[in-house]
């Protein structure tokens, strides 16, 4: 992991999941622990800590401008510009991972939070499974009553060998089966996260198969299916660039979401492709929607008319 809490803190830009885009967007790193996902543009990213002193501070100015809108000459503006969509309801903490946050300042954090804004209603924040595994169950029923309420984890695929190829830096599959049981009992919701496309042609097979098999296992509350996108500057894109990786089609990657939705169980899951790199936006609850959501997506296939799909240029990450 690489740490830097010299520099001074750097406000990174918002990276959200689309459920969140009500929220204030609070940040307490910048970067991610596991840096080492050769698809994600935080590969190499340098991991900093916020002072809890300067998050605080945050907290207070929010607090301020939301209960008499008054904004200080001192404040760094973006705060105030965050705050002026917001809702007053959800906080996101940044960023790539945040629950990397040492445990007794999160509390704290959470606990200032609480204070200074009780409308918040409800906590989200990205966090690894190895985070989520750091974490005593105690401590994270202590989150939950302090208002996190959801997690957010990247999957990514089902495929254990795929997952090392990736540098996920979690050992297996089962870390991640862990994790949400974890979660799930501390009372906190657990949103996971798969990549459409990430074995390329060659892997897909075994990418959705393995996936579809792990989400049933694991049984989460969300399941966002994202496409892959290659950005420049990663491991995957150069590979890519060297005729090493082949990625799918625009249709080829809806196949892989119609076979991951046929193949998975749950009890009661909201799944749904609305992020903006994916192609199409199917969303529903499963398994009640499941054969609906199957049939729009097998229109769609036997159209095959790239009208019907979100255009490349409009695909976001
Ligand atoms: S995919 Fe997630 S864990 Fe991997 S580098 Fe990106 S933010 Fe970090």
């Amino acid at each position: 992991m690489k740490l830097n809490r010299r520099m001074n803190f750097s406000r990174p830009d918002i990276i959200r999941p689309p459920s969140e885009w009500k929220s204030y967007f609070l940040p307490l790193t910048s970067g991610c622990s596991n840096n080492t996902c050769t698809f994600c543009g935080y590969y190499g990213s340098k991991l900093q800590i916020r002072d809890i002193a300067d998050i605080k501070s945050e907290i207070d100015a929010l607090a301020l401008f939301t209960r008499r809108g008054l904004q200080l000459s001192d404040v760094a503006k973006v705060i105030y510009a965050v705050a002026e969509g917001w809702d007053g309801k959800r906080v996101f903490l940044q960023d790539g991972d945040a629950l990397v946050y040492p445990f007794p300042k999160l509390r704290e954090v959470l606990q200032y939070l609480n204070e200074k804004i009780p409308s918040v209603e409800r906590i989200g924040t990205y966090a690894t499974p190895q985070d989520i595994l750091r974490r005593s169950s105690d401590e994270l029923k202590e989150l939950r009553r302090l208002k996190m309420g959801i997690f957010y984890t990247g999957l990514e695929t089902g495929d254990d060998e795929l997952l090392q190829k990736i540098g996920k830096g979690v050992s297996s599959d089962e870390e991640v089966v862990e994790a949400g049981k974890k979660v799930k009992e501390a009372g906190i919701s657990f949103s996971v996260t798969v990549i459409l496309g990430l074995g390329g042609i060659e892997g897909s097979k075994k990418h959705v198969f393995a996936t579809a098999k792990i989400l049933t296992e694991i049984d989460p509350d969300y399941v966002g299916a994202l496409t892959l996108t290659l950005v420049p500057g990663t491991p995957l894109y150069e590979q890519w660039e060297r005729n090493e990786f082949h990625p799918l089609s625009p249709f080829q990657s809806l196949e892989e979401l119609k076979l991951i939705i046929e193949n998975s169980n749950f009890t009661d899951c909201f799944f749904s492709s609305m992020h903006a790199s994916n192609y199409l936006s199917v969303r529903g609850r499963l398994p009640r929607d499941k054969e609906k959501m199957l049939s729009e997506l097998e229109k769609v296939l036997a159209a095959r008319n790239p009208s019907l799909l979100r255009p490349e240029f409009l695909r976001g990450l």
